[in-house]
């Protein structure tokens, strides 16, 4: 009778995912992580890396078209690391493979990076079993998504809606950016303007859908000199 205690212990244990698989077996995973800015896409990938490092896995972080205008990744809040720029010529698969073991890659503007180095991440999971988490807007200022974003809701394995609380002027979630140019909100364009900078003549503004497709920018409307925030 005694002994059907140890049996029945060493057949849980050996039923355990956590004992079963050893470390390292598991599928590499391409995550996408999408929001409005100000949703704190910046600040969780930042976080993300830290939370790896941790954990002794080595990774690379890179962004494209960061607020700070250099290689690096910024958050509102004011957190910064340094990053790789991802530029429109730079091949990922070749990019990890130059480094010496790479676990994970923090890929933060990847709405910006070309279709074909979306490519190149689903070839990183899936061939080198490097784990990619991609941040990112889902669409423009008209609302379109960029191909970048529109690939990696394609081939992600996951993609998860960051909704840190960004509202619209009206209250409603913001969902959508708009670029407003000269006080008015803008509907045609290039997809990629950079704004935001102290002296842009372009800035960006979330708002709801419902404003966003009726064009209301809100208090700030028409307040040329109204930063991103006093019009919220
Ligand atoms: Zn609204």
């Amino acid at each position: 009778m005694e002994q059907a205690k140890p049996l029945s212990w060493r057949a849980v244990t050996e039923l355990s995912a956590l004992s079963a698989v050893p470390p390292g077996a598991r599928d590499a995973v391409l995550k996408f992580y999408f929001g409005p800015m100000d949703c704190g896409k910046s600040t969780l990938a930042l976080q993300m890396n830290y939370n790896h490092r941790r954990q002794g896995r080595r990774g690379l972080v890179l962004t494209k078209h960061d607020r700070s205008g250099g290689p690096k990744v910024t958050s509102r809040i004011g957190l910064g690391l340094e990053a790789i720029e991802v530029e429109d010529s730079l091949d990922l698969v070749g990019l990890v493979a130059g480094h010496d073991r790479i676990d994970y890659l923090i890929c933060d503007e990847a709405c910006f990076y070309t279709v074909e180095q979306i490519e190149q991440l689903a070839d990183l999971v899936d061939s080198y079993g490097v784990d990619v988490y991609a941040f990112g807007l889902a669409s423009d200022f008209r609302s379109v998504m960029f191909p970048a974003a529109q690939r990696l809701f394609e081939l992600a394995d996951e993609v998860c809606r960051l909704q840190v609380e960004v509202l619209c002027w009206c209250g409603r979630p913001g969902r959508l950016n708009a670029r407003v140019v000269g006080g008015a909100m803008a509907r045609t364009g290039e997809q990629v303007v950079i704004g935001d900078t102290d002296d842009a003549p372009v800035r960006y503004q979330v708002l709801c859908r419902r404003h966003h497709r009726a064009g209301q920018l809100g208090e700030g409307e028409g307040a040329e000199a109204s930063g991103m925030r006093s019009a919220v």
